[in-house]
């Protein structure tokens, strides 16, 4: 029997296992993987930004632990020897509503506390020869990292205090009892007083298992990237965003500079049309049955036909794509995109239609599951386990 066992080698279940084994150090705990290693899913196909906590609605979990990750990043970088950078981030506005959003969003950086500079068009040019626009905002915080690295350094912590991994164990039926929590999966049945779900696109799929009747569903959204060539490592000295329209969840395609010195240009926001499918051609006819099937799905794509047709039609047609990223950067030309995968977002949609904004948890007597952890869910992986933590330790003393 174990105290607790926790589902998801993801970032969230790594952090989560290290500090458990932190909090708990003479209990059993082990984490199962479904694949053969660590980060292999949202982990390991992400921007690599330490956001710094721009966007989030003042107050919102997203918001607090943005900027308690940040921080905690760095410090757990520093502290086991991982390279980061903390290279800031310049939000661009190129036109007359961009310059409005840019005011919106000066007022919600001062309510979350960052520090940040307002730049006028030269002041722009001046710091970053190569973009163009009519103003931005300067956010110092910003980073950049490997969440693989870091992923696989806190799976090393938590296995030298005595934690238990076993990869290539999918959970494939749980059974919630009034004493324990069975967990079957490819490598046996275990037994364990409490469980942590951490598991990604999966997560509404993992709390159905619990007999949990989930008010959300997962839809995937690919992230499709480029890489620009290496002669084009120094084009910008900072990440590069553009102002994004509030009314979408996702941040807009954006210059990223990378900590092996690359710049990637992306993430776009696709429907996926399987959700660990990482490449356009990858189907999944029970994953789309799925969508098809889910009312709060059908209402979001039905509510953003419009850009949804617009972000499908630049996934095919570089050109479209190209031009997303010349509004701010002129200079770079359709040779420049050259390849660089996906990666594949889950975001937890409401029966009613809506996209979950902030981080979601939903809990039984036994379990903890992490239910919506979209961006910057990678930055704020050290806070959202301690959180979990201390919702297990609630249930512990229940
Ligand atoms: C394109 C893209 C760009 C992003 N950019 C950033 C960024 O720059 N900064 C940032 O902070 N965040 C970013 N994010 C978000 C961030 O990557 C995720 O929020 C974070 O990685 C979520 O971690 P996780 O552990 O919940 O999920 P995952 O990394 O997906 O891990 C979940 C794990 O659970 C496992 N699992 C699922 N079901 C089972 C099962 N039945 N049995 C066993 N194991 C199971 C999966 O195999 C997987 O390894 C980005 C995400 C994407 C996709």
């Amino acid at each position: 029997m174990y105290d607790f066992i926790i589902i998801g080698g993801g970032i969230l279940g790594m952090s989560t296992a290290m500090q458990l084994i932190e909090a708990y150090p003479d209990k059993r705990i082990l984490l199962v993987e479904k694949e053969s290693g660590p980060a292999r899913h949202q982990t390991g196909h992400n921007s690599g930004v330490i956001h710094a906590g721009v966007y989030y609605t003042p107050g919102s979990l997203k918001a607090r632990f943005c900027l308690e990750g940040n921080r905690a990043t760095k410090a757990f970088c520093d502290t086991h020897g991982i390279a980061y950078e903390s290279c800031g981030k310049l939000l661009v506005a190129t036109n007359e509503v961009e310059m409005q959003r840019m005011q919106a969003l000066w007022e919600r950086t001062a309510a979350n506390g960052l520090e940040r500079e307002w730049l006028d068009a030269d002041q722009l040019r001046e710091r970053e020869p190569n973009i163009t626009g009519q103003g931005g905002i300067f956010v110092p915080a910003s980073g950049i990292v490997d969440y693989r690295q870091v992923t696989a350094k806190m799976a090393e912590v938590f296995q030298n205090a005595g934690g238990e991994i076993r990869y290539a164990a999918p959970v494939t039926a749980l059974e919630e009892r009034s004493e324990e929590i069975v967990v079957t999966t490819d490598q046996g049945t275990f037994t364990t007083r409490h469980l942590v779900s951490c598991s990604g696109l999966m997560a509404d799929r993992v709390v159905r298992m619990l007999g949990v009747t989930p008010e959300f569903s997962i839809c995937p959204f690919r992230g499709e990237y480029y890489r620009l060539p290496p002669e084009h490592n120094r084009i910008v000295n900072h990440l590069i965003y553009p102002i994004p329209d509030p009314s979408m969840p996702f941040l807009g395609v954006h210059l990223t500079r990378m900590i092996d010195g690359s710049v990637t240009v992306g993430p776009n926001a696709v429907l996926a049309l399987k959700r660990e499918g990482y490449r356009k051609r990858d189907v999944s006819f029970g994953d789309l049955a799925a969508m098809a099937g889910d009312p709060g799905i059908r209402k979001v794509l039905r509510a953003n036909l419009k850009p949804g047709l617009h972000e499908m039609k630049n996934s095919l047609f570089k050109g479209g794509y190209l031009e997303e990223v010349r509004k701010y950067c002129p200079r770079l030309t359709r040779d420049d995109l050259r390849p660089y995968p996906a990666g594949v977002r889950a975001q937890a949609v409401a029966k009613d239609g809506k996209m979950i904004d902030d981080f979601l948890f939903v809990n039984t007597r036994r379990s903890v599951n992490v239910c919506n952890a979209p961006s910057p869910a990678a930055t704020s992986a050290i806070p959202i386990g301690a959180h979990i933590v201390d919702q297990v330790k609630a249930l512990v003393d229940g």
